[in-house]
């Protein structure tokens, strides 16, 4: 027979080694300040094993990106054909934290697995994982979506116009469109994608700037550490060693820049969480962009999307020029 037991019950049993990990490992608490100064990607880990649920980095999230929220146009032009584009309206519903929306990036998941014959409870924050060749980057033909060099990818909301089409192909379906804002109001109100998608942008902002983004300095745990790919590899590596645990996100879609490591296998957890709408699975996934013909849109897409994305940027200064 096997007994249920909460995160913290299990940590103080079998596996207070999540605490001595952090010693041996040099995962410190999380700094409040970063400097990239490598041409590496800046990569997240997520010690599962540390996260109490607390949505502390959820709020965080919100209060750090509230500028960044849409403010949509109501009533909102009519859509032809109107299956195709339909109307996704979250602007009154902006205190759901129980999933992804335009004005929730970041989410708790509840989860659980076996581990010595003890069943356990964890908590995982689901966003954005950052692709290191990220399809909804590589496919999006307007080219609204964008990655720094730092590996964050992002969505331009100047720019886009709603299509979803980063969404199809993102592994995770991980953008949430808010339909009555963006460019579509004035290009082609009837047509075109009826509004625009909103994902994490990992506070690009906040990293120009120096600063951990919000989630991260605000999580009482610690249960985030941010830093180049093979200095975040080596510490993913070497805490599931210390907690005979597994890794996920270091070979999805070819390997992402958000690491995620938990004392249960991922395929049980994968099993135990609720996905669907805004909740995005926890599967294997395989290289999406070396498929031949994604591989070959990109390559198609490129060129287009750069002149698509300077006529919105155009399009925009002129109007504002006007105003
Ligand atoms: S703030 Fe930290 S401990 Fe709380 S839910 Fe977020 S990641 Fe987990
Ligand atoms: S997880 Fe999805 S939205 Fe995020 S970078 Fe990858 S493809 Fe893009
Ligand atoms: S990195 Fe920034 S935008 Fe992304 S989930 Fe964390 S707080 Fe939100």
């Amino acid at each position: 027979m096997t007994s249920k037991i909460s995160r913290r019950a299990f940590l103080k049993g079998s596996i207070t080694a999540a605490g001595s990990v952090a010693a041996t490992t040099g995962i410190a608490r999380a700094a409040k300040s970063i400097t990239h100064e490598t041409k590496e990607p800046l990569v997240t880990l997520l010690d599962i094993s540390k996260c109490i649920g607390c949505e502390e980095c959820v709020y965080a999230c919100q209060e750090a990106n509230t500028d960044k929220y849409p403010e949509p146009q109501k009533p909102f032009p009519k859509m032809y054909p109107t299956s195709k584009v339909p109307v996704q309206d979250w602007s009154d519903k902006r205190d759901v934290t129980d999933r992804l929306t335009p004005y929730n990036w970041l989410y708790i998941q509840n989860a659980s697995g076996m581990v010595n014959g003890e069943e356990i409870e964890l908590t995982i924050p689901r966003r954005c994982m950052h692709c290191e060749n990220p399809p909804c980057v590589k496919l999006c033909p307007w080219g609204a979506a964008k990655q720094e060099e730092n590996g964050l990818s992002r969505i331009d909301s100047d720019i886009c116009l709603g299509g979803s089409k980063c969404k199809t192909v993102c592994p995770w379906d991980i953008p949430e469109r808010q339909t009555g804002t963006g460019i579509y109001l004035d290009l082609l109100p009837s047509l075109a994608g009826n509004g625009v998608m909103y994902k994490c942008d990992r506070c690009y902002n906040r990293l120009e700037e120096g600063e951990v983004p919000a989630c991260i300095e605000a999580c009482p745990e610690d249960v985030q550490t941010i830093g180049p790919r093979s200095e975040i590899l080596k510490k993913a590596h070497a805490l599931a060693k210390e907690m005979n645990g597994y890794i996920y996100g270091e070979h999805e879609n070819g390997g992402t820049n958000t690491i995620y490591v938990s004392p249960v296998p991922f395929e049980q957890l994968n099993k135990s969480i609720e996905t669907g709408k805004g909740k995005p699975h926890l599967d294997k996934v395989k290289n999406l962009m070396a498929d031949g013909t994604n591989f070959a849109k990109a390559m198609l897409i490129a060129p287009i999307a750069g002149l698509a994305a300077a006529f919105g940027k155009f399009y925009l200064s002129s109007k504002e020029d006007n105003q």
